[in-house]
Formats: C-alpha cells, structure tokens, sequence
C-alpha cells in the first residue's frame, strides 16, 4: 500500500435497538442479582466478545433451567426461547428477565395468531437460529420450517397457511418464497416480520461496499446477520472480510487498497469496532 487509507463507516452500526435493550436490562440483572450470578438460556447475543465480558461479570449460560433453584435471576435472550423454558422458570420460582426483542415478540404473536386461526405455520428461517426455536414453540403444532425455494417447492399440498420470516432474513429470498408460496396454497396470510433495523443496515452497507475496494464486516462468526452483510457483499463480487475482533486483520489485506469499507452486524459492541478502527488508523499512517 502506498497511498492512504480512506475509511467508510456506515452509519449503522453496534448495537441495534433490541440488543441495547436486552443489554440495559441485563445490566438492571446484575444490579438486582447482588453479586450472585445470573443465568442466561444460551449466549444473550451472539458476540463472542460480549459474552467473555459478561462472564467475567458474573452472567453464566445454562442448557437448562432445571439446574436453577427459587430465587435465582434467569434472563431471556433478545431472540426469545420457547415458552416451556419460561413456564418451567415460572413453576420454579425464578426471577425471570425478559429480554425478548418487542419485534420478535410481535412475531411469537404473530404465530399464536395463526394457531388459533387453524393454519398451517410456515417459518421462513434458520431452524437452527434460537428466534426460529422459540418461535416454533408459540405454535400449537409443529410448524414448517423453510428457508429456500427448493424447500418451498417439496412442502406438501395445503389449504390454508401463514407466513412468519426470521427477522433477520434477506428480503430479496423471502420474497422469491413468498411469491412461490402464493402459487402453491389457495389461502396464505403472510407477516413480514423482517427487522427495518436489518434492513436498514444491509441498505447502508451495500451503498459504502459498492464504493470501496475492500469492505470488512465486524461481528461474530456466528450471528447470522453479521454473516448475512458479508454474504451480501461477496455474492455481489465485492470484496469482503467478516472479522470478529482488530487481532486478526491482517496488514497484507491492504496491499493495493485505497478504501475500505466498515459495517458490524447487531449484536456487535462499539468498543470492538473502535479497535478496529485504530488498527487501521495505525496500518494507513504506517504506509
Ligand atoms: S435485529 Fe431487529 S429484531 Fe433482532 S434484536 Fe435487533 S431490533 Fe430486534
């Protein structure tokens, strides 16, 4: 590199709405906890970084709430889990922090809606990813899980349906599915319930990566809309790299490079992007 480097930032980036509000209420945890630990489902965000931080706080991970006793603080993720943890928590006397993102609970709503309504449940989603656990939990029975048009086009005949999107879905394939969907089942009622948030910040990084020689994607490896911004730029020939924290870039990357491009996925803290930002303060003025 022989020039300086020009740096990017989108204008939406660290935390999201939901995961601050998740964070202030487990920080009000804490606060309540009294030095006793306090317990989460599984990570309350994906980000490594956070949750080492969490840790050493005092926030452990439980599998189950079985291993809780009355009185211990127990927090719901910004994803949601399914009911049966809660109602378990409930008979058990624990002091439950919910964190459930409000759009995430619209979308639990959503989906008891349609089970009182007698449709079939379709979930346009990771089955995997904890939102789409927990939603399948509101539903009375088992829902259908799909998240390509191949999975779309093996579903089985069905009269009457409706739609629920992982928030953190793309757009441009859940309408592809949508729109197959509607082809297929004589009464589908659909809910977009895709995040404006995420949208908002896949908008604004393909704007700044399109504009850039490089574009590096801040977050954990493994939060899906972190993976989802990089997949955006590398599917459109953009080059991109998703890193997790400053250690790992690499001064070599920047050979040849005279902007680059920064974005970090919602569950990203602001202090790991600000380290990556001097390091690459540091890799221009050492050109
Ligand atoms: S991405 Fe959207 S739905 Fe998910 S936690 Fe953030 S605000 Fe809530």
């Amino acid at each position: 590199m022989n020039t300086e480097l020009e740096i990017l930032v989108s204008p939406y980036t660290g935390y999201c709405f939901g995961v601050k509000r998740a964070m202030s209420l487990l920080e009000e945890g804490l606060a309540r906890s009294r030095g006793m630990p306090v317990y989460t489902a599984g990570d309350i965000i994906h980000n490594p970084q956070a949750i080492e931080r969490l840790e050493s706080r005092g926030v452990e991970k439980v599998a189950s709430v079985d291993k809780l006793s009355e009185g211990d603080t127990f927090v719901i993720r910004a994803h949601g889990v399914h009911p049966r943890i809660i109602e378990n928590a409930e008979r058990k006397n624990i002091d439950i922090i919910d964190t459930t993102c409000p759009f995430v609970k619209r979308s639990q709503d959503y989906v008891k809606l349609l089970s009182a309504g007698k449709r079939d449940i379709i979930i346009i989603g990771d089955r995997d990813h904890p939102e789409v656990k927990g939603l399948s939990g509101h539903a009375g029975r088992k829902p259908r899980i799909i998240k390509s048009m191949e999975e779309a086009e093996r579903l089985p005949e069905l009269e009457r349906a409706g739609v629920i999107i992982q928030t953190t879905f793309s757009a441009r394939e859940s309408e592809s599915i949508v729109e197959e969907l509607n082809k297929r089942i004589p009464d589908l009622k659909v809910f977009n319930t895709i995040c404006k948030a995420t949208v908002k910040r896949r908008k604004a990084t393909m704007d700044i990566a399109r504009n850039v020689d490089l574009m590096l994607v801040v977050g954990g490896k493994g939060s899906s809309n972190t993976r989802r911004l990089h997949y955006m730029c590398r599917d459109r020939n953009i080059m991109s790299r998703h890193i997790e924290t400053a250690d790992e870039i690499d001064e070599s990357w920047f050979r040849d490079i005279r902007r680059v491009g920064l974005t970090t996925g919602t569950s990203t803290p602001d202090w790991v992007l600000t380290e990556v930002k001097k390091k690459l303060h540091r890799i221009s003025e050492d050109c």
